[in-house]
């Protein structure tokens, strides 16, 4: 199986694996008993917050762990929205990650919030006179993803987040896509507050994490025994923090190792390769602002849906959007707020991939999306 679905999950990693083992095992504490076994725990999971916090280039004590990215981000933007005295405007572009618009919604729904989508242009780049003209003195908070599941494009955060300070507003940035592929310190991406998940870069799936820069106040989402300073309150997945602070660490490795211009470049060969084998077929997204391993594309004149199925019995595993937007035949809102029409948006394709695909693998693959759209189509 070729798996070219990246950015929907990652298998976990030895290391990882192996590091979270004896936290389910023999030393499975409870970190906040008093003995020892309870901090031993307890050494284990600060161990993994600083980790975080390393990769981060923040302070242990502003790192949250969570269920995973959709927490984190649920947590920032009510938690974060809801102490702030500035006022009950959010804005939030128009492309974010289903997780954000709802939670933002929710503040809309329960706490009388305004919520304004930020539009994108047509590569998904939010531009900067556009969120200059959208900000109010009333504007609390602003969430922008810096890289997009569905297209990849990748956003110029610090200079949007410059713009943002300027009013005196908090801003949130989704990273779940980003990490791995581009550095995470806070300081240079010049954000109040991120987000991030575990399960796109090797660490198990239901582990991820909130940072919030520490003199930002957060309204807790669960209250309960006051662990994770007061901001999360239950009893800790050690273990998988465990895992994500390993896997955090060799993710970061990695990246600093890495030649993703080349990861570019094969991306590049795969982009015309696609559009050679299927003529009526577009690029979605920015053509150079964007993850490295990750192409999008719409056909034109047959479902995707209809292609994956294709794909899949010839051993390739691809999406046709966001795997998180789980069961909807809806045209995907990225792909419409990108000015792409609803037919062609329901016609969408995703390859994400890792540093060690194969180019051959990849012209292969195009060659099989061409024969299916030729068979759908009933073309010769
Ligand atoms: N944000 C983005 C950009 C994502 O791609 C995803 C999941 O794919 C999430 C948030 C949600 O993360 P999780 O699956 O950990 O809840």
């Amino acid at each position: 199986m070729l798996d070219l679905d990246a950015a929907a999950t990652t298998p976990v990693r030895r290391e990882a694996l192996e590091a979270m083992w004896p936290y389910l095992t023999g030393e499975y504490g409870n970190p906040s008993s008093v003995h020892g076994a309870g901090q031993r725990a307890a050494e284990a999971l600060e161990r993994a917050r600083g980790q975080v916090a390393a990769v981060l280039g923040s302070r242990a004590a502003e790192v949250i762990f969570t269920s995973g990215g959709t927490e984190a981000i649920n947590l920032i933007i009510k938690g974060i929205a809801l102490t702030q005295p500035r006022g009950r405007h959010v804005l939030v572009a128009a492309t974010e990650h289903e997780a954000v618009r709802a939670s933002a919604a929710a503040l809309a729904t329960w706490h009388g919030f305004e919520v304004e989508e930020l539009p994108v242009g047509p590569t998904g780049l939010v531009d900067e006179a556009t969120l200059r003209a959208a900000l109010r003195p009333d504007t609390t908070l602003v969430s922008i993803a810096l890289a997009n599941n569905e297209v990849g494009t990748v956003q110029p955060i610090a200079a949007l987040a410059a713009i943002v300070h300027e009013v005196g507003a908090v801003v949130h940035t989704d990273v779940v896509q980003a990490a791995g592929w581009l550095s995470l310190d806070v300081q240079s991406l010049g954000v109040d507050a991120l987000s991030v998940s575990g399960h796109k870069f090797g660490a198990p799936k239901g582990i991820g994490a909130a940072w919030v820069r520490g003199s930002l106040q957060v309204e807790p989402l669960l209250h309960g025994g006051g662990q994770e300073r007061g901001r999360r309150s239950g009893t800790e997945n050690v273990a998988g923090a465990v895992a994500f602070g390993v896997a955090a660490v060799l993710a970061e490795q990695e990246r600093l190792a890495a030649d993703d211009a080349e990861l570019a470049r094969t991306r590049q060969v795969f982009v015309e390769a696609l559009l050679a084998a299927v003529p009526e077929a577009a690029l979605t997204g920015d053509a150079t602002a964007r993850l490295p391993g990750h192409v999008s594309i719409t056909l034109g004149a047959v479902s995707g849906e209809s292609v994956l199925l294709a794909l899949e019995e010839s051993g390739v595993l691809a999406s046709s959007g966001s795997a998180c937007h789980a069961g909807s035949d809806a045209p995907s809102p990225v792909l419409l707020a990108l000015g792409i029409d609803p037919v062609t948006a329901q016609t969408a394709l995703r390859f994400t991939f890792g540093r060690g695909v194969a180019q051959d693998a990849l012209l292969h693959v195009a060659g099989a999306v061409g024969a299916a759209v030729r068979r759908l189509t009933r073309q010769p």
